[in-house]
């Protein structure tokens, strides 16, 4: 593929990020659907070739868990990266829509993303770094990959520079200051499949099952990666960008708080929370099975020389059962 903005036919608006917007476009001249993701950068010239150069990787990833990759370009002053369109969306998406997301499907986007992460390492020693129900997507056929990955150290500057998601999928080193490595990942990937199952925010639990916290929760403070410390931190507060006044009283409890009808959560007391506090679980217990429970409380170890590596968490019970598993994909996806 040569590709060129002028070949892309917008078709529509899929979703906006921290980074940028995200459209489904049809390249013309091949009939091919894409996704196309428009990240504004304010760099230099060079910083922005320097950042296309290091996307190139995309084109040498192929594995069947990790999202397709047609070429990126600028467009001044922003660059297009377009990859492979998933036409059933991010799981945020498909969770919100049809609630709780049943274990056994859970299982499966744990092997599938265990596998994209795995694949990353081992190939090309790429650690993801954003691994969230945003950045894992589903297609039709049943297909779960991920996307979204840290494949551009430039890119992964330049962002940071003009705002950074420091997300609440953070592990509890990675928000002491200390250097991402895989098992950070693996965190991400503990903290992402609760939510699934639960269909909510694991950190959300004492508010109100009708707020939408997981909207913003998502993508908090502003700070670039590896000099965040807690210490230094303003109590920065988000607001929601919904502006709801009903059950104001419910939702005031532990690490969140409501000011004047908006909900407001203080960004400081959710990263302390994750460092200070047991990790989450997959509750009631009891209610998913053992093997499921087990296998997210290994994720979340708090301490990451416990934690395991993508790889060595494929052989896991629990994902032994999901590579066994029959449950069909293709026709779980037809329900929504
Ligand atoms: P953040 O910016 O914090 O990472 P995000 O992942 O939601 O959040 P984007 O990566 O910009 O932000 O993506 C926006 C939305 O676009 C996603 O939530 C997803 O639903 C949709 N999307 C992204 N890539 C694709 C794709 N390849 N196919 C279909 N939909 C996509
Ligand atoms: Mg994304």
């Amino acid at each position: 593929f040569d590709l060129r903005n002028e070949d892309l036919k917008d078709l529509q608006e899929l979703g906006q990020g921290n980074g940028g917007s995200v459209k489904k476009v049809e390249h013309v001249p091949t009939k091919t659907f894409m996704a196309k993701k428009i990240v504004l950068i304010d760099a230099k010239p060079s910083v922005r070739k320097q950042i296309l150069r290091e996307l190139q990787i995309m084109h040498d990833c192929h594995s069947k868990y990790i999202i397709s990759f047609y070429g990126a370009f600028l467009a001044d002053p922003n660059i297009c990266i377009c990859m492979e369109f998933m036409d059933k969306g991010s799981l945020d998406g498909i969770y919100k829509k049809i609630g709780a997301i049943d274990i056994d499907v859970v299982g499966k986007v744990a092997l599938a993303v265990l596998e994209g992460l795995t694949y990353l390492y081992d190939v090309h020693r790429i650690i993801h770094r954003d691994i969230k129900p945003s950045n894992i997507l589903c297609n039709s056929r049943g297909e779960i990959k991920i996307c979204d990955f840290g494949v551009s150290g430039e890119l992964i500057n330049s962002i940071a520079d003009t705002f950074v998601g420091t997300s609440t999928y953070m592990s509890p080193e990675r928000i002491q200051g200390a250097q991402y490595t895989v098992k950070s990942d693996v965190w991400s990937l503990g903290i992402s499949l609760i939510e699934l199952a639960l269909g909510r925010f694991p950190f959300s639990e004492s508010v109100s099952d009708d707020s939408d916290l997981s909207d913003y929760e998502g993508t908090l403070s502003p700070a670039r990666p590896g000099s965040l410390s807690l210490s230094g931190l303003p109590p920065a507060r988000i607001k929601s960008k919904r502006n709801s006044t009903a059950k104001k009283d419910k939702r005031k409890s532990k690490g969140v708080s409501l000011q004047g009808g908006a909900m407001t959560m203080s960004i400081l007391e959710l990263l302390q929370h994750i460092v200070n506090e047991p990790a989450p679980r997959l509750t009631p217990e009891g209610r998913y099975p053992k093997e499921a429970e087990a296998f997210i409380d290994s994720c979340l170890l708090k301490d990451p020389d416990d934690r395991k590596t993508p790889k060595d968490l494929l052989k896991d019970e629990w994902i032994e059962h999901a590579i066994v598993s029959d449950i069909n994909l293709e026709e779980w996806a037809s329900t929504f």
